[in-house]
Formats: C-alpha cells, structure tokens, sequence
C-alpha cells in the first residue's frame, strides 16, 4: 500500500523534500501536523535510523498520538524516536549532562507550586511586601528573563532593565532574581523555564556537547512553531545548525502564547536563518466545513497584522453555526448539557465527540454541574493535575528529598508533616544557619546536634536518618518496594489511613493509586533502569492528561481554549463569548493583546469539524458578584450568513430589513414578543428565569396532539406557545415555541417534556 497516498500533492512534496530547511506556514486544519506525522514515517522508511530523528511537539498528548500513527506505518522502531514537548525532550538531555554545568543528575524539576514557594520565601527574608511583589509578577518577570537567555548577573548589568524595575517601583527585582537563582542551584533544581535556559547555557558552553547532539539529530522537525520563544528558537537553530535539516510547521493566526514570551517573529524570522528555505503552502482545510472554515476566515480578516492566506474547504456545507444566549452561567450550562444530549440522539454521535471549550478555567464549574445533572460523562483536561494534589505532592516531595537531599522545596514540605514535633522556630533555625554558614539545608538537617539544641535537635536528627535510611532502600530495590517503604515509614499511609473523613479516604485512595502506577512502572519490561529515581525524573512535567487512565472513554472533552490547540472534534461548544471575559478584560489595552484573543477565538472555532455552538450568558458571578454581561465583539465580527440565532434578532423585524446585511442586534432589546428591559446588574432574581415549578405528569410529547397555536406547559422553560412545527417524521419533528420566560425556543418533541395546557 501507498502509505503516502493519504496527501495532496503540496502535503506530499513537503514529505517528500526531507532534506535542507522546510517551512510550512498554513491556515488551521490544512494538515501540517499530519505532514509531520508522515514525514517521520517517510524517513523511517527511507532508512534512517529513528534515534537519529527529534520531533518537537506542544503537547505530551500530541507526541504520543503521533507516534501511535507513525508506528501504525513502521512498526515498533517508532518507539526509538526522540519525540516530545520542549521540556521533556531537554530534561531528557539535561539529565545525562547536568553534572557538566554544576548540577547533580538527580536534579529536581521545581514546578509551578515550588517556583512560587521558594520566591515567597524569598520576599519574606528581603522584607518585601508581596502584594507589590506579587509572587506570580515576580514569577512572570524571571521567566520572561530566562526566556529571552537573560541571566541573573547579565539582569543585574542590564541598566533598560534595572529602570524600568524602579520605574515599576520593584527596585529590588534583579536582586530577588538573583537570589532565586542561586537557591534554586544550591537546591539542586531547575524549573521549567530553566530546562530550556541551561540546555543553551550547555549548547553555547560545551561545543563537544553540541557536536554530540548535532550529528544525532541529524532531522528535526517542530510542530506549532509559532509558539516558540527565543529559548527554544536558539536551541533548534544552533541544533540544526550542521544538517540544516530542519521543517517547522505553523500558523502565525494561531499565535496565542505572546502573553508568555512565545515569539511570531521566529515564523517570520526563518527565511532569513535559512536563505535557501523551501516553503510550502497548504490550503485547503480538511477538518471542517465550509461554514465553518468560512467564519473563521471572516473573524481572522479583522487582525491587521497576519501572513496572507486562503484557506478554503471542499467538504459540506454543513449547518449554520448555533448562536445561544442565556441568562446566566448557570442556563449556559444547562444549554450546553441539553444540546448535548440532543445532538447525541439525533446524529447518532458518541459523547467523545463533543468539546466544550472556555476562556478561563473557572468557567468550567456552572459546565460540570450541568453536565453532572444530566449524568453526561465528561473529561476536564488541564484541571488540577493529579501529580499536583496535596498528599501526592508531600510523597513525591519524600521521593525527591532521598534522591537529592539538597532539594528544599521539598525539605521544607514534609520536615514536620507528618508532624513530628520540628516547629515553626526550628526550621528558621535551620534556615538562619544554612544561611549564615553558607551551607545547604540538608548540611544542617544532617548535623542538627551541631546546630540545634535539646529535642528539637533530637527530632531534626531522626528525621535525617529516616531519609538515609531510605536513601538505602533505595540503593538495593526497585521503584515500587522502594515507594512502599517510604510510604509506610514516612508515616504518611498511617496518617491519611486515621482520616475517616470522606476527603481523608479520597487522599488515601490518591496514595494508593499512585503507588499502583509505580507498581506497574516497576514491572515494565520496555525499560531497563526501574529505580524510583527514574519514575520521578519528570513527575513535574505531567500533566492532568498523561495520567488518562482511559484514553478511550466515551466522554465530553471541558477544556481552555489554550489547551485544545492542535485538536479537532466533530461538534464544539464554545462558551462565554462576553465582553472582559472573551476578549478578556486584561487584553483591552492594546490592538496586539486584543489581536491575540481574536487568534485565540480563532484557534477555538478552528477545532471544530461538523458544528460549532456559540454562547453567552446575559450574566454572570465573576469574583462572588453577579455582573451584567454584554455579548463579545467577536459575535459581531462573524459573518451572520454563518450563524444561526436562537432568538429573534431584532434587524429581522420586516420594517427593519434583512439581518444578514445589518449588524446583528445582540442585545435583547425588543426581541420578542415578550421582550423584557435590560437586567439591572443588583436584582439578581429579576434576570434569572423565575424557578419553574414542574407539575407531575410530563413525559416527552405525543406529538399527534400538539399543533400551531396551542398553549403547553415545558417541564423548565414553564409556559409558552406553539408558533411553528416543522417535519413529519417522529424522530425529528420540531416545535417553534415561544415561552414566556425565555423567549422562542426550538425543540425537538422526542424530548421535549410538554404538556397541553
Ligand atoms: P492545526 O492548525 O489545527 O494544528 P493542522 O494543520 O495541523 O491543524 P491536521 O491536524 O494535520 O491539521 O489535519 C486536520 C485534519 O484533516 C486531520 O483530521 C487530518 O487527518 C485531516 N487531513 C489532513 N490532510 C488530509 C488529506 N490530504 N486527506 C484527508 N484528510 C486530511
Ligand atoms: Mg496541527
């Protein structure tokens, strides 16, 4: 078989030009991950050896499927390719050549939870006030340092960057980076931005180490590249610099990380690195239909700044996009779960077809209890990682301290938990005389009698032994005896086991869990090295999606609109299209932020294949207080031939002439015939739809009886009147109707719970 067959002809000339610089900048869908994927096999085939192949992916989710269909045309030696995310690639590296640039091969990955304890500690030691040193400004302002190679000394010289700390009034930034660093040295750890700022420190100090990775790369490729920032732009460049084999894929419209350092430029960039760069373009858009590839062309026509493209689309038409309105988050949601089920049952989908996708993580609450209530199976993807739970944290963090004892973060995490008697005075103690004394936590912890007096100097002493000892079981046993160990003798089993509250069990269940993972690391027969140092390497690099236990659970996909890039489903919702909220609030300040929600919209509209949904809600809680919302400008920047509304716009009006070439009236001024004024921001009641008391007796409708004209009762919506019927077939038989809470309203008699009144 042709494995090649599955291209067009512009897909197919970039898989097949596999040697020199490739760059493919095309629109949403047009298949540049799917050139990747088949390049890689391309070559396999070829010949070359898969070890010699780097692949550069966004997310660990988008390495392993792609893999996967490598693998479906090679077979297992896809296995040997060198394919993941930036970080886990370099950590990967980082690991075999720490030591060469002061680290130990036991470094630890600080993650975001570690990052900003240590930088709070450090506010708390300087006297500063962490409110004007917020600890996520700090955070932001030492990663954007790192991402742009910016080291603490060079900070520190850096007069443009010293005036405009003062200018900010945070004088003491440099300092606070500074010290950052070196704790973070001394600790033994690197956090993420590190993994990419010491693999240049690495690359640009050690030639021999670069000559190393140079001739085994000898094929890069890097997916999503216009979401690199310097850092990694610098590493590909000086990695490829030998073979210059190098193809890079992306979409400068769906550009959506500037906010963190992510540079467009590097896109633009790249026939200037590489003057004898071979350029593809792919234009036509396989994952969506014509409507939808339509409208988001149109939304994207509104940016000023973009490459010129022409995405087109040769599949359906496809239906209208749906335009919802809703009162609250809370009716959204409701919309959403129903619509769900509607779609599920009328086109014969599974729910994994389905994707809910949302601005902000906090939008997901009013999704998932709606979702809940209709007993809708769904997935939330980059909610709260299990790696980051609590009591999984403090094991990990005992796992860490046995193999790098330097490790404060997590020193500090577990030295009294479970409590064994070292207060609050006594790690200061610790502290004061690490610092006094140039030395390391752990020289202190380890030599507490030296340092400390009485029982807190006993306590402290035991709790060092406890971690040599299990420092020993370490050395001897694999990764699960080893983890099994810790867990009992840490005392941290015992102590979730006594706590019979239901989030007591939860935790304990979490422990076990985590050590039946171990268990099956520990049996694997793919690996040779099954120590626990090797199962923790890059436990900071997991996210909430690697731990998918059920890959291919039939369920709804909630996630940011961040997170779904790269994906398609075949219907997608997309939620809370409000004014501060999407386009947010913070990026109303200037023309390139507000340009980088309109990608982000475009990005979301992108990910759908056969129908998307729109909504927003006419108000909302934000921060505990209900707000009137005014629907997002995006709306109106689509082209309304595309869209479908739920309610009467007001321009459809006979009198007021045609809507489609009107603007549409989004607000709800004088939609119906039971129009209703503007809500008031302070009546909360008066803006929800009045609670609807159902009578007993509803049951989806005997469509025989219903007609045109009559009064019936819904189940939720409360009163209204049939004005249309449409179809004659019982499976797909519609009512038009209009209640008198919510507006006109279409469904489907299947479901609808009606009664005559
Ligand atoms: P994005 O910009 O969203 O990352 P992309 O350009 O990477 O999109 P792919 O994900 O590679 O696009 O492809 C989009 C969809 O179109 C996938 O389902 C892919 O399998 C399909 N596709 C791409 N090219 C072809 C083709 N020549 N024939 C059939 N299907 C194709
Ligand atoms: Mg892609």
């Amino acid at each position: 078989m042709d494995y090649l067959a599955g291209l067009n002809p512009s897909q197919r000339a970039a898989v097949e030009q596999t040697e020199g610089p490739v760059m493919i900048v095309a629109g949403a869908g047009s298949g540049k991950t799917r050139v990747i994927t088949y390049r890689v096999a391309h070559l396999i085939r070829k010949g070359v050896d898969p070890f010699n192949i780097l692949v550069l992916t966004f997310t660990n989710k988008a390495a392993k499927e792609m893999r996967e269909r490598i693998m479906n045309v090679v077979g297992a030696e896809a296995k040997n390719i060198w394919m993941g995310t930036f970080h886990s690639i370099f950590a990967r590296i980082l690991r075999v050549e720490a030591e060469l640039i002061g680290y130990p091969k036991n470094f630890t990955i600080y993650d975001t939870d570690d990052t900003k304890s240590l930088i709070r500690a450090i506010l708390k030691e300087m006297n500063l006030d962490d409110k004007l040193y917020n600890a996520n400004y700090v955070y932001g302002r030492i990663s954007a340092a790192k991402n742009n190679l910016i080291s603490p000394q060079e900070y520190n010289r850096n007069e443009a960057l010293l005036a405009e700390d003062r200018e900010n009034g945070r004088p003491q930034m440099g300092q606070i980076y500074m010290t950052y660093a070196q704790r973070c040295y001394r600790a033994g750890a690197m956090d993420f931005d590190d993994l990419l700022f010491k693999t240049n420190v690495l690359l640009n100090k050690y030639p021999e180490v670069l000559h190393k990775y140079q001739h085994q790369f000898k094929y890069l490729m890097v997916d999503e590249y216009q979401d690199t920032n310097f850092s990694q732009y610098l590493i590909v460049k000086r990695l490829a610099a030998v073979h210059e084999n190098i193809c890079v894929v992306g979409d400068d419209a769906q550009s959506i990380y500037a906010f963190r350092g992510a540079n467009i430029q590097n896109i633009l960039n790249f026939q200037k690195d590489y003057p004898d760069v071979r350029v593809f373009k792919l234009e036509q858009n396989y994952r969506s239909t014509k409507t939808i590839v339509n409208a988001a062309n149109s939304i994207i026509a509104n940016n000023k700044n973009q490459l010129e493209k022409n995405v087109f689309s040769e599949n359906e038409e496809g239906e209208k996009i749906k335009v919802v309105r809703a009162f609250s988050d809370n009716e959204e949601g409701k919309l959403v779960a129903e619509a769900i089920l509607q779609e599920k049952a009328l086109k014969s989908l599974n729910f994994k077809s389905f994707a809910v996708l949302y601005r902000t993580n906090a939008q997901s609450r009013a999704i998932e209890e709606a979702l809940r209530k209709l007993n809708i199976p769904y997935k939330l993807y980059g909610g709260t990682s299990f790696y980051q739970r609590k009591e999984i944290k403090d094991l990990i963090a005992y796992f860490r301290l046995t193999f790098n004892p330097n490790d404060e973060e997590a020193l500090k995490r577990i030295i009294n938990y479970p409590r064994r008697g070292i207060g609050d005075t006594t790690i200061e103690k610790i502290i004061v005389a690490a610092d006094r004394n140039q030395y390391r936590l752990w020289d202190v912890v380890a030599n507490a009698q030296m340092f400390l007096d009485g029982r807190s100097a006993t306590a402290v002493q035991n709790f060092a032994t406890m971690i040599q000892s299990f420092q020993a079981v370490a050395n001897r046993s694999n990764a699960f005896d080893t983890a099994m160990h810790i867990a009992q003798h840490s005392g941290i089993l015992k102590d979730l086991y006594e706590d019979k509250s239901v989030e007591g069990l939860a935790r304990y269940e979490n422990i076990q869990e985590l050590l039946n993972g171990i268990k099956e690391f520990s049996e694997r027969e793919d690996i040779e090295e099954k120590g626990l140092d090797v199962f923790l390497q890059d436990v900071a690099l997991l996210t909430n999606d690697d731990n998918d236990k059920d890959p291919n659970a039939d369920t709804v996909s909630l996630m940011t609109i961040h997170a779904s890039k790269g994906l398609e489903f075949p219907v997608v919702f997309i939620v809370g299209l409000e004014e501060n909220l999407f386009p947010s609030q913070m990026s109303l300040n200037s023309r390139s932020e507000l340009e980088e929600e309109r990608r982000l919209f475009y990005v979301a509209v992108t990910r759908a294949e056969k129908k998307l949904h729109l909504s927003y809600a006419t108000s909302r809680y934000r921060w505990g207080t209900l707000n009137t919302c005014e629907p997002s400008r995006f709306l109106d920047e689509l082209d309304p031939r595309y869209l479908d509304l739920d309610f009467k716009p007001r321009a459809m009006h006979a009198d007021e002439g045609s809507f489609k070439t009107d603007r549409i009236a989004w607000q709800t001024k004088g939609d119906d015939m039971f129009s209703k004024p503007k809500p008031k921001p302070v009546k909360t009641t008066a803006i929800l739809p009045k609670a609807h008391i159902p009578t007993p007796g509803f049951a989806p409708s005997d469509m025989r009886k219903i007609q045109v004209g009559m009064e019936v009762e819904h189940q939720r919506f409360g009163f209204g009147k049939v004005v249309n019927l449409e179809g004659t077939n019982p499976d797909n038989m519609k009512a038009t109707i209009f209640f008198k809470e919510l507006g006109q309203k279409q469904l489907l008699l299947k479901f609808a719970k009606l009664r005559i009144v």
